[in-house]
């Protein structure tokens, strides 16, 4: 028989167990490769992110031989209809465990009359896995990393199967070209970049990389984000190559990934911590209504505060930003323009390839304090002592802040002690820095009784 495989966040064919799954079920018949571009998540992306997309599905349609099969609309409609169309006997997928690709999934299975078959997750540990002695659910990352190690992973699935044979009977929609860019440069984009990514860095960039990881004037990280976000790579595969290494760099490396693990079993816990508060008590913490114009500011890089705007306009420019910065902008906006997590994570989520929902709002809550671990609530990073701890010669305020090109190594993030400090055209700081963050703590210390 012949049978389908959807892909969603698994836009690869290595190491991919649901198409194994296909082509064992398919025993002989052909495997059909569709993709349903659904208009619910379209929508939450913005142009980077749907270009991302885009080219990842290129590339894919292309390493299939042209087999992909790409179709518009409701995936419980889509799906059944190719189904009919193929004559197929069962849908393969990874399964997905957030809240809108369950209640998806929930949905596409009740309207098929063959099988909706899960096989692995977008992770090493499928989310909701890993929980303590008595079944409940992690809520601290440290102890859950350690379960999680414990708890161990398979082995990569390989190269796809031998013999393999795709379906290419039914007729498949255009490809949208990609979005306007507006000027924003993607890298490489697909499996194979995903692969010379991981090995450039595994060569050139791990051993340095427990040092290097916070420093953003410095190519220190992967930038696999939006390549794991889409499953162009599975983290399979890059912990095998990592339990093969010594040394500080991979440990911390698997840290990382072992982070994107927590959030994803956070959410699959409690799904509505992706819009709410995960420690209900700072729903009642005191926000301003955002100030349209400090927003703006933030966004568009205009603060007066030199690492922020490098940060906010990396993003603009580049669909990325720094993990450093994107602590220290969001805890800008949070905590010196008191608006709530909840439009800062809206605004990454939109212009993030990385974005991820897990991730990014927790990373959010993180920032926020009302997330997990006994987050210091009371630390507020101050954004010039972390510009001048994190990026010491000033090099990537530069780069993203022509204003200040003009400022010579850390003067860069203080631009309002130098007497051409503005010549350049550069803002004045929107806030006081040491005023909001007395306010801030004053706020927290009213939620925390
Ligand atoms: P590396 O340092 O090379 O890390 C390797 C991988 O580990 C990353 O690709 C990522 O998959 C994972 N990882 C690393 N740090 C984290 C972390 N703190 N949380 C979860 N996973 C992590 N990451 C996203 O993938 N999508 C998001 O939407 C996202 N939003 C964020 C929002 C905020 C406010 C914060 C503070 C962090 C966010 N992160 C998000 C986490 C982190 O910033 C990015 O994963 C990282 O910057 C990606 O760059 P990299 O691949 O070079 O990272």
């Amino acid at each position: 028989p012949d049978t389908v495989l959807w892909l969603r966040r698994d836009l690869r064919l290595h190491d991919h167990p649901a198409l194994h799954a296909a082509a064992q079920a398919a025993d002989g018949g052909r495997v059909l490769p569709l993709f349903v571009l659904d208009p619910t998540l379209l929508r939450a992306a913005g142009a980077p992110r749907r270009a991302w997309l885009l080219r990842s599905l290129r590339s894919l349609d292309a390493d299939t031989g042209g087999a992909l099969v790409v179709r518009h609309g409701d995936p419980s409609q889509v799906v059944p209809q190719v189904v009919r169309e193929l004559g197929a006997s069962s849908v393969h997928v990874s399964a997905d465990g957030g809240p809108y690709g369950r209640r998806r999934d929930d949905d596409v299975t009740g309207a098929l009359d063959v099988p909706l078959v899960r096989t692995g997750t977008p992770y090493a540990v499928g989310p909701g896995s890993v929980t303590k002695a008595d079944g409940t659910p992690y809520q601290v990352f440290t102890p859950f990393s350690r379960a999680w190690h414990e708890h161990g992973w398979p082995a990569p699935a390989g190269p796809p199967p031998t013999g393999l044979r795709w379906a290419r009977t039914v007729p498949s929609e255009e490809l949208p070209d990609d979005p306007d860019l507006a000027g924003v440069q993607l890298p490489a984009v697909g499996e194979h970049a995903a692969h010379e990514r991981w090995a450039a860095f595994r060569d050139e960039g791990l051993a340095d990389y427990a040092s290097a990881r916070d420093r953003p004037d410095l190519s220190g990280t992967s930038r696999l984000s939006a390549h794991l976000k889409y499953g162009e790579i599975h983290p399979r595969t890059l912990l095998a190559d990592l339990s093969r290494r010594r040394g500080g760099g991979a440990a911390t490396f698997r840290s990382e990934l072992a982070w994107r693990e927590f959030y994803a079993d956070v959410l699959w816990h409690h799904p509505r911590s992706a819009r709410e508060y995960l420690r209900p008590g700072y729903a009642a913490m005191a926000y301003d209504r955002p100030d349209q114009e400090a927003v703006d500011a933030w966004r568009e890089g205009r603060t007066g505060f030199p690492l922020v705007d490098a940060g906010m306009r990396q993003l603009l420019a580049t669909g990325w930003m720094h993990n450093r910065v994107r602590m220290v902008t969001a805890s800008f906006l949070v905590k010196d323009l008191h608006v709530e997590w909840q439009h800062g994570a809206r605004h990454f989520l939109r212009w993030l390839c990385d974005g991820d929902l897990a991730s990014n709002n927790h990373g959010w809550q993180w920032v926020a304090g009302s997330g997990t671990d006994a987050a210091p609530y009371f630390r507020v990073f101050n954004p010039v002592a972390q510009g001048l701890r994190f990026d010491p010669d000033g090099e990537y305020v530069r780069q993203w802040v022509p204003e200040l090109a003009h400022l010579p190594g850390a003067a860069a993030h203080e631009p309002w002690k130098a007497d051409d400090g503005y010549t350049g055209g550069y803002p004045q700081r929107i806030v006081d820095h040491g005023e909001e963050r007395a306010e801030a703590l004053r706020r927290y210390a009213d939620v925390r009784g």
